[in-house]
């Protein structure tokens, strides 16, 4: 066995076979990324175009054995470049299954950063059409969250689940890495006999006594959206080719809580056209997921910091179902262009919820998301990261996890809603209907949105629309469209008025009429004003429109009137915990912060709130406290963030 050292290299293996060997690749060579940014994969010269995975998982060494057998086509490539970061590599074969012959490979040095991983370059021939890569996961494979028992519903059964976007695929599957590449997969995937599996894929709906499950995705997606799941999971059909997955524990509940699933299917293809994958489930997973939600297709993952008991946030499942168009359907050529996956489905999303709770609540859902737009690029000015404002970002050499920001989605629905207002409703609808049909199962890019753009929808209306100034300049253009919310005004001006030094929140005095004595006499009972009186959304306006240096004292009283710390919704939850952090209020709710950031690993709650947390020395020392006693709970992409947050500028 020959052995070749590579500058820093982590993980280096070299491979014997009788090949004849061609001369070692240079440095430079194994850190080339020809065609996308964060991938070193040769897509022009071969490229994957079926991928199946022969899969074991071991939950007790918290191990995958895998081996991808990749299709592929060849046009003339002595070499295959794929992308791998945290796994091991045992051998490399060519050919059919059964008709292997072992070849060389060599893997290259981490990039500087450590985020695109390394380059595995294998030897191929001409006509190589297999290339069969033989691996094993690592405690370095990022994509991975192995639960133990006791971070599960059950308390009994672990679970396992995968999250690949944007680029962490590659490290629970070696494989060229760049959205660009559409491919079909299959995978045979053995598990414990008391687990069920499920991919991104046609699913089954129970368990069986093997362990032994096989998968088909027959639509070509882009290599991030492969996910499995696996764990003590029940199903629940909920008609219209919509179903519920979950831990049995959880099923109850989530069925109540996404029983409108088939009418928001209903509605998303009467607006944009056939839904294209077959199924669409929901997998509920454990509270450790990182996101919302994630639109891997058939199979959106879900958080279950959804389940509020009241439907207020059934809107992150609009989103991912939204996203079996936009994202899914219509991908992303690269993640410089994220806000084409993520500011159509906003749009798409605002759309699905307009048509079932009306415009009214609609408005409300987008203006809350307006306020943290506006937020966040105060604060991106603020800190001289302005200039990726813009909606299509330069993340050369830069981790494409920049682009999940209020930018894409936020701005990028604005855009759309603006676009909406210049062009009218009916037109815009009628263009998006044929780009998900124009485009459906490609890539696209910013120039050729734009091309499109002008073609199908400005030319034919006689519009002239600042698109430009739109995608490629910082900031939000002058004509942003308004959003009209007077019950948000309403409880804009209850926080200021409570910032005032007012109750905003007096007991309303409500007359009634009674009979006394044969006589009519007025009454007047004082009703105080509860929790549920108010939307969620407009408590959130009202909790982020309170002074950051609210004194303890009078955080008190709001919470014993409203309960705030108590409640099972983790919107408010969040943006009471960030408020309180700034006064000494968050050492009298210790205990209920603690539970919340122990139980909860959805980035989006978790990372506020220990940033807040930050901005004084007390409250660090306790951020940094909890954080210690509770990082295993969460995924690698919250325990990163957090732990920047909390450690990186100090
Ligand atoms: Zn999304």
């Amino acid at each position: 066995m020959r052995v070749l050292r590579l500058l820093i290299l982590p993980i280096l293996l070299w491979s014997c076979s009788n090949e004849p060997n061609k001369p070692p690749a240079s440095t430079e060579q194994l850190s080339q990324r020809p065609n996308d940014d964060h991938s070193y994969a040769n897509l022009d010269q071969i490229n994957t175009k079926h991928l199946h995975l022969e899969l074991e998982i071991d939950f007790e060494s918290q191990t995958i054995y895998g081996i991808a057998r990749h299709q592929m086509q060849n046009r003339g490539a002595d070499t295959a470049i794929f992308d791998m970061k945290g796994l091991l590599i045992q051998k490399v074969t060519l050919g059919p299954k059964g008709l292997e012959k072992e070849t060389d490979f060599t893997i290259g040095p981490m990039d500087k950063d450590s985020i695109i991983g390394q380059a595995l370059l294998v030897n191929v021939e001409e006509h190589t059409s297999e290339v069969n890569i033989y691996y094993q996961t690592t405690s370095a494979s990022d994509a991975l969250d192995w639960l133990d028992t006791n971070l599960t519903s059950s308390k009994s059964k672990p679970f396992l689940y995968t999250q690949g976007q944007a680029i962490l695929t590659r490290t629970w599957i070696p494989l060229q890495d760049a959205p660009s590449n559409r491919l079909t997969y299959s995978a045979d995937v053995k598990v414990p006999s008391d687990l069920l599996a499920l991919m991104s894929a046609k699913n089954p709906t129970e368990r069986n006594d093997i362990g032994s499950y096989h998968f088909e995705m027959k639509r070509a997606i882009p290599s991030y959206l492969i996910a499995l799941a696996v764990g003590d999971i029940g199903f629940q059909d909920l008609g219209n080719h919509c179903g519920i997955y979950a831990e049995k524990e959880l099923l109850n509940d989530c069925v109540k809580e996404f029983e409108d699933l088939p009418q928001m299917m209903r509605v998303a293809e009467a607006l944009y056209g056939p839904y294209q994958w077959g199924r669409y489930d929901v997998l509920v997973l454990p509270y450790s997921f990182p996101f919302g939600g994630m639109e891997n297709p058939m199979l959106t993952f879900a958080n279950p910091t959804l389940l509020t008991g009241d439907k207020s946030l059934v809107s992150v499942v609009a989103h991912e179902l939204a996203h079996s168009w936009s994202g899914n359907l219509v991908t992303n050529h690269s993640w410089s262009d994220l806000w084409l996956n993520e500011g159509t489905t906003v749009y798409f999303e605002q759309r699905i919820m307009e048509a079932l709770r009306g415009k009214e609540i609609a408005d409300i859902l987008a203006q809350v998301e307006f306020g943290e737009l506006q937020e966040t690029l105060k604060e991106m000015a603020a800190d001289s990261s302005f200039q990726d404002s813009k909606l299509h970002l330069d993340l050369v050499n830069r981790d494409p996890d920049i682009a999940m920001s209020d930018i894409a989605y936020v701005k990028g629905a604005f855009f759309f809603r603006t676009l909406e207002q210049a062009v009218g409703r009916a037109q815009l609808d009628s263009f998006l209907k044929s780009y998900f049909k124009h485009f459906a199962f490609k890539t696209i890019s910013a120039d050729q949105f734009i091309d499109y753009l002008e073609a199908q929808l400005l030319a034919k209306s006689g519009i002239d629309f600042n698109y430009r100034q739109w995608i490629f300049e910082a900031g939000l253009p002058d004509n942003c469209m308004k959003v009209q919310t007077p019950r948000l005004d309403k409880i804009r001006s209850f926080a200021q008025s409570f910032n005032e030094g007012k109750n905003p929140f007096k007991p309303i005095a409500q007359i009634k009429w009674i009979q006394k004595n044969g006589k009519r006499k007025k009454t007047v009972a004082y009703v105080p004003v509860q929790y549920s009186d108010y939307l969620i959304q407009e408590w959130q306006l009202f909790i982020r429109g309170l002074h950051p240096q609210t004194k303890a004292s009078r955080l008190r009283l709001l919470d014993q009137q409203f309960k705030f710390s108590h409640t099972q919704n983790s919107e408010i939850l969040c943006d009471w915990f960030v408020l309180a952090a700034q006064s000494n209020y968050i050492f009298e709710i210790e205990p209920q912060l603690r539970a919340f950031l122990q139980k909860v690993g959805r980035r989006k709650f978790v990372l506020p709130i220990y940033q807040a947390l930050a901005k004084n020395k007390k409250g660090l020392s306790l951020g940094r406290t909890i954080f210690q006693e509770v990082k295993t709970n969460y995924h690698s992409v919250t325990r990163h963030s957090a732990w920047k947050a909390l450690y990186r500028k100090n």
